[in-house]
């Protein structure tokens, strides 16, 4: 699972932020229970004495002395945890995570913990910007697209049945390296699809980027001339386990904005990574608005899916107003 590195920065730190707060309050709830508990700090003065004596007994050779005080260390322990059991009070401060015990890290590498927490953050910044609970498989409803077959043969309830099959197949099997091109005019449920789809990939804990083409090129754009020499966000628009790059040919074509879709589509082509892409653009609209190469790469490599049918927004307006 790829994730920015500003995405894993900052979830390392909800780890390790997590775990002070942690032994925060386990040393507030240790002294209160040494507070109402004196006799917690007369034992430990007694192990601590005992245990130097133990020392100077075992540096000495007076095996006997030293094996009693190991055994009487022993006990006092012992009343000691009796004691913290009945006030509630574990031995040290919690854990999250025994694999790593909150350290980020096993063996060197992200432990698992970090990334779960980077796929939650991923989840709550796209809930914060999208409709992301509306926009769910169950609540796409085919009864706004007619039954009926128009004008070129085609029911666009069964069209609309096909398409709403390969994108939930797409998200229930993530991944699969798959990519789709999500086509047909506005307001067909071509954005109800991809965040439905953004929805069932991000709850499998993948990294998903979701943003409309002029937004990503935006950014591209910026990170591209500023003068701070970063990519992370170009790095994550090419590395995320799925990009989402809703309304592609709206945006403002320059010989930039050009350049820098085929190379996200390129690039996550090689990598073997999924994208998909909403257009109120048909592949020769989009070979017209791009270049053959943008065009073809697309062709090659996305299973098309066509939408059809009325607006269902406008349907739905008409509809609230009855
Ligand atoms: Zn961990």
């Amino acid at each position: 699972m790829a994730f920015s590195t500003e995405v894993l920065r900052a979830a390392l730190k909800k780890v390790s932020d997590r775990s002070k707060a942690a032994e925060r309050d386990y040393e507030l709830k240790r002294e209160a229970a040494y507070k109402t508990n004196p006799e917690l700090q007369q034992i430990d003065t007694d192990i601590q004495i005992k245990a130097s004596r133990m020392t100077m007994c075992l540096f000495s050779g007076n095996t006997a002395e030293g094996e009693r005080l190991h055994k009487e260390i022993a006990e006092l322990k012992v009343t000691k945890d009796r004691i913290l059991k009945a006030l509630s009070l574990p031995e040290s401060p919690e854990v999250f995570c025994p694999q790593c015990k909150d350290t980020g890290y096993v063996n060197g590498q992200l432990c698992q913990c970090v990334k779960d927490i980077a796929s939650e953050m991923c989840y709550a910044t796209l809930i914060s910007q999208m409709p992301l609970d509306e926009s769910k498989f169950e609540n796409f409803d085919l009864n706004y697209y007619r039954a009926e077959k128009d004008e070129n043969g085609i029911s666009p309830r069964n069209q609309m049945t096909a398409v709403l099959n390969v994108c939930r197949e797409f998200a229930e099997n993530f991944p699969t390296g798959k990519n789709l091109l999500l086509t047909g005019s506005s307001g067909l449920g071509k954005t109800h699809l991809s965040l439905a789809v953004a929805n069932v990939v991000l709850k499998k804990g993948y990294h998903v980027i979701y943003g409309s083409a002029q937004n990503l090129i935006n950014e591209v754009n910026r990170e591209t001339f500023d003068r701070s020499g970063s990519t992370e966000k170009i790095d994550a628009l090419n590395t995320c386990d799925l990009l989402i790059i809703d309304d592609l040919g709206t945006e403002f074509s320059t010989q930039f904005s050009v350049s820098t879709v085929y190379n996200i589509i390129n690039t996550r082509l090689m990598r073997g990574l999924s994208t998909v892409i909403s257009t109120n653009l048909n592949i020769k609209q989009i070979s017209e608005a791009y270049n053959e190469r943008v065009a073809s790469r697309i062709i090659g490599s996305y299973e098309l899916c066509t939408c059809f049918g009325n607006d269902i927004r406008l349907i739905k307006a008409r509809n609230a107003k009855k």
